[in-house]
């Protein structure tokens, strides 16, 4: 059973009524936890106290800022946070002109194995549950005010944990709570076609964005071991389903690395690929890790790829650099606290 602060409203109304009370006791619990981001019952003043000291035996989650790191080049935060094993995730709190946008973890560690990506290193450790999202958001709020959009693409996969990604996601837009719009959350997936598919066919207008990389399969299969699992042409297929349905583009993460990625061919074939659909391509310049031997391009070759994606009609930006002095990229900050602490 899910924790009382983490179950959908209707849920949360039915696990009020199960104990003999009314539905709208239900309504002003998920109020206090996802609107006052309330974390203590005692603080409840909405409830009267006999009923509050019957959910005293019932689990409530929580998540504590461990770390904070602040860049001192931007306003750009690192946090990891500490989860009740002792478990630790990253997340990044960013400052853009229209507010804050934070970058959410969805799992401890991460199966997929992407070879330019620090949290996959150790494996997956779990599954994060609903509230062990929602927390990232709320300590942030509490510290530095609303946040106004967010992408899951802190370690993990989403869409290995969507049943408990979909229930953070409907909690966090639900009129009764934060509330923060599907429409200002976007989901980053490595490519797992079941699980867009399943986006593709539900009515959440989410934002979607693939971690693309190359647009030739071999060279793919080389940085990222899930896609000989799903092939290009089945991911496209798929991602068309997610935009006929729901009328949306898809947003492309290109790491650009140098000499694998950024040559004429690449360009060549992201037209052919991208130029007919609904897309946004984000060039993301390598952050370069430890065990993956590979290089940043110089500034003037990115600048040059852009240039030509834009020339061949693509909708094309470069993703801002923050927290470049924190040690940003990810996993890398996780991976040294755990080491420390021997988990
Ligand atoms: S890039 Fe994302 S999907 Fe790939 S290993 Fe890292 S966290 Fe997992």
């Amino acid at each position: 059973m899910l924790a009382l602060n983490e179950q959908r409203l209707e849920d949360l109304e039915k696990t009020l009524k199960d104990l003999g009370q009314a539905s709208f006791r239900g309504r002003q619990l998920f109020e206090y936890f996802h609107k006052q981001l309330g974390k203590d019952l005692d603080t409840c003043s909405t409830l009267p106290k006999s009923l509050r000291e019957n959910l005293g035996d019932l689990p409530l989650k929580s998540v504590d800022i461990a770390h904070t790191f602040a860049s001192k080049k931007d306003q750009t935060k690192k946090f990891l946070f500490r989860l009740e094993d002792q478990r630790l995730i990253e997340g990044v709190l960013m400052k853009n002109n229209y507010g804050y946008s934070q970058c959410i973890s969805t799992q401890v560690g991460c199966r997929m194995g992407c070879h330019f990506c620090a949290s996959t290193k150790n494996g997956l450790v779990r599954n994060l549950s609903p509230y062990e999202m929602l927390g990232q958001i709320y300590e942030t709020t509490r510290r530095y005010g609303k946040i106004h959009s967010i992408i899951l693409m802190g370690s993990g996969e989403p869409l290995d944990n969507l049943e408990n990604v979909l229930i953070f996601m409907d909690i966090l837009n639900s009129p009764l709570g934060y509330p923060m719009s599907y429409r200002n959350m976007t989901l980053s997936t490595c490519g797992l076609v079941p699980g867009i598919l399943q986006l593709a066919h539900q009515d959440r207008k989410v934002n979607l964005a693939l971690s693309l990389h190359s647009p030739f399969q071999k060279i793919r299969e080389g940085m990222m071991p899930i896609a000989k699992r799903y092939d290009l042409k089945e991911i496209f297929q798929a991602l068309d389903q997610y935009t006929d349905q729901l009328g949306r583009r898809v947003s492309y993460e290109y790491t650009l690395i140098d000499g694998v990625n950024n040559r004429e061919e690449d360009l060549e074939e992201l037209k052919k690929l991208l130029k007919n659909r609904l897309h946004h391509l984000n060039l993301i310049p390598l952050n370069p890790i430890d065990e993956y031997g590979e290089d940043r391009p110089e500034r003037a070759k990115v600048l040059y790829f852009k240039k030509r994606c834009e020339d061949m009609g693509l909708n094309v930006t470069i993703r801002r650099e923050q927290g470049g002095d924190i040690n940003a990229s990810c996993g890398q900050l996780r991976q040294k606290f755990e080491e420390e602490e021997g988990l």
